[in-house]
């Protein structure tokens, strides 16, 4: 396993929707090397998930943890999940503003995500899943799915809200971690 350099905003593969994989390509050894290496640099940058182009493999993979994150400690826990080839689906209409970062952009802020999705993926064994997330957790995954189509949470921030991880700490935080507290606590 290998930690690996983390593109930044403005390296154009993160702006390259990546491509789907073959069950023959995810069974080959680079591949899931490549999963093995995504899920290091993961913990290694205290991220809550990975996408292959944060890596500068332009596949459509990624890995989402969350476990006693320093950078998200109001997140709740996700066991380790390895998602590749990913759709997904709001199963409803209700959306939540949720204040995300990402190790690619250097600067945080304010955007809407569906609160309750359903997630198809496969695998890095191969095998189907079909998954309902709600909450924190589906706006990970609808995080890591729109890295996976060249998206950006940039695209999706109000640019007012934009904050470094600095400000947002002094500023902005407390008042976000008491609101996403209750609504963590009531959804
Ligand atoms: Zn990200």
């Amino acid at each position: 396993m290998a930690i690996r350099p983390v593109a930044q905003i403005g390296h154009p593969v993160l702006r390259t929707p990546t491509r789907e994989v073959t069950v023959d390509e995810l069974s080959s050894e680079e591949v899931q090397a490549l999963i093995d290496d995504m899920i290091e640099t993961m913990r290694n940058a205290d991220g809550a998930g990975i996408a292959a182009n944060q890596v500068f493999e332009s596949l459509r993979i990624a890995a989402i943890e969350v476990a006693d994150n320093r950078r998200y400690p109001y997140k709740p826990p996700i066991p380790l999940t390895v998602i590749v080839n990913p759709t997904w689906r709001a199963l409803d209409e209700e959306t939540v503003t949720i204040n995300e970062g990402c190790l690619s952009v250097p600067l945080r802020g304010d955007l809407q995500r569906h609160v309750t999705i359903e997630v198809s993926f496969l695998d890095r064994e191969g095998i189907a899943h079909a998954e309902i997330h709600r909450g924190l957790t589906a706006g990970t995954f609808q995080h890591e799915i729109d890295h996976l189509d060249g998206n950006l949470i940039v695209d999706r921030i109000d640019p007012r809200t934009l904050a470094t991880w600095e400000q947002f700490e002094i500023h902005q935080r407390d008042d976000f971690v008491r609101r996403i507290a209750e609504f963590v606590r009531d959804s």
